[in-house]
């Protein structure tokens, strides 16, 4: 619980780089008592030294009642830009409780000259491109699966192919398609290592969410150094009507102007 002395309270949805820049300015004020939440995915997790709470609220009720019983005056929404149910949950729980709720989210990648992208509106859509699509079934494909341990189900309807699979944790081995070459790592990696590990395996498609960001760049910067096509898995839409900000900086900002708001309405 966050303490007493510091009035104005804070919920960060965090899991992600932005979220943990956000933590590091939080850290340097001490008028802001935040809480950081985590959704537990993440087995060895970088810390900050704010308030921590791990594991999911119990969906949108239980969110608003998490921020009722912590008499929470603003949430920043910092969740991995793939996490649209938390984000719809903070959304929901904002509204119902008349929290101010701000998204912070890192811009997604563009197509640049080069590079050969498809997309895909998901992960299953994905899968079942490389299950079924004339252009993809066909030959057996030596596959970069970068989607996350938790997402790699959804490939076991194209077992003709090989999975490369990199991901920060062991994945569950009945998740795994046929034929998976497992490497576990955690960003950020540099162009050159991401080319030679490409050649050394044989690379012939990337498969990667837009996750934007600069830590896991390089994989489509090497991806068009070797012409290797890529299989973009495209956003899941924003929640509508969310003032929303890209860079940590300007969500302190917004959090500084809110706290100036409740500080004057107190006077
Ligand atoms: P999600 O599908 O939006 O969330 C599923 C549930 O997890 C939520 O309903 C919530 O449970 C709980 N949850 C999610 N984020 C939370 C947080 N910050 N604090 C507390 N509880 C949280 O999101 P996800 O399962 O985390 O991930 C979905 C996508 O995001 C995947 O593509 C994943 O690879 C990507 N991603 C997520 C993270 C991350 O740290 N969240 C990091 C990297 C990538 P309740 O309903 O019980 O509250």
């Amino acid at each position: 619980m966050p303490s007493s002395s510091n009035n104005f309270r804070v919920l960060v949805l965090g899991g992600t780089t932005e979220a943990s820049a956000l933590c590091r300015y939080l850290e340097q004020e001490p008028s802001i008592s935040a809480t950081l939440s985590l959704a537990g995915v993440t087995k060895q997790p970088h810390l900050p030294t704010l308030s921590v709470r791990i594991g999911g609220f119990g969906g949108s009720d239980g969110l608003s009642t998490w921020l009722k019983t912590h008499a929470i005056n603003a949430v920043i929404d910092a969740t991995h830009p793939f996490a649209a149910t938390m984000s719809q949950h903070a959304a929901t729980a904002c509204a119902a409780t008349q929290i101010p709720l701000l998204r912070l989210e890192r811009s997604g990648w563009q197509e640049m000259p080069g590079d050969t992208w498809l997309h895909a509106a998901n992960l299953a859509e994905a899968a079942n491109l490389l299950a079924n699509s004339p252009k993809w079934n066909t030959a057996s494909q030596r596959i970069f699966l970068t989607t996350g341990r938790k997402e790699l189900a959804p490939f076991k309807i194209a077992p003709q192919h090989h999975y490369l699979i990199r991901s920060i944790d062991a994945p569950d081995p009945a998740s795994l398609p046929p034929h998976a070459t497992i490497l576990l790592d955690r960003g950020p990696f540099d162009v050159q290592n991401e080319a030679k590990l490409m050649q050394d395996y044989g690379i012939t498609l990337l498969v990667s969410k837009n996750s934007g960001g600069s830590a896991t760049y390089p994989k489509l910067e090497a991806a068009r150094l070797l012409r290797i096509p890529v299989l973009m898995i495209d956003r899941p839409a924003a929640c509508p009507n969310i003032p929303t900000v890209e860079t940590a900086q300007q969500a302190m900002a917004w959090l500084q102007a809110h706290q100036a708001a409740s500080t004057r309405r107190k006077v």
